[in-house]
């Protein structure tokens, strides 16, 4: 089993704001750069983790991105449920639909599979995942410097 892509970018957002200093401004861009992510998948996360109420994203002067209260101390697991849907592992529900899914023993299987592995993430909370020494190499993010000689957008 493998996490989606907007998953995984939705958790390094989720850290990295986990460790943001009170003054520190986070834009969309700038944890875009920090974390490696193009600009339009870190925008779509942050409007995702932004309705989940995980994530604030504060207007003018002092604003920014930050993490909620409720998002620092959120299960791993509930928030990649979330990210994750309800979608089966395999194609059951595909166009055209497996011929096995009204038997199918496997798809039970599956559920259930997945149900453990986010019960198994339940166990560590976002403000767990930041703790040393991930909390040292998160810190240490920067934005990308602006190339001198390249093309100005
Ligand atoms: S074999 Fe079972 S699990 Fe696989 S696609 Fe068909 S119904 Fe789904």
């Amino acid at each position: 089993m493998r996490l989606t892509a907007f998953t995984d970018v939705s958790l390094r957002l989720v850290m990295r704001l986990a460790v943001a200093g009170e003054d520190e401004l986070l834009t969309t861009r700038a944890v875009a750069e920090m974390t490696s992510v193009p600009y339009t998948h870190m925008a779509k996360a942050v409007a995702r983790l932004s309705e989940l109420g995980v994530v604030e994203a504060r207007r003018g002067r002092g604003g920014g991105l930050r993490l909620t209260g409720p998002g620092r101390r959120a299960p791993v697991g509930a928030l990649v449920r979330e990210l994750e849907g309800a979608d089966d592992l395999a194609g059951c529900e595909d166009d055209p639909p497996c011929p096995l899914r009204a038997a199918c023993r496997l798809r039970g299987a599956l559920h259930r599979a997945r149900e453990a592995f986010y019960a198994s993430l339940d166990e560590v909370t976002v403000e767990s995942l930041v703790s040393s020494p991930a909390r040292e190499a998160l810190v240490l993010l920067r934005p990308r410097a602006p190339e001198r000689d390249g093309p100005q957008m």
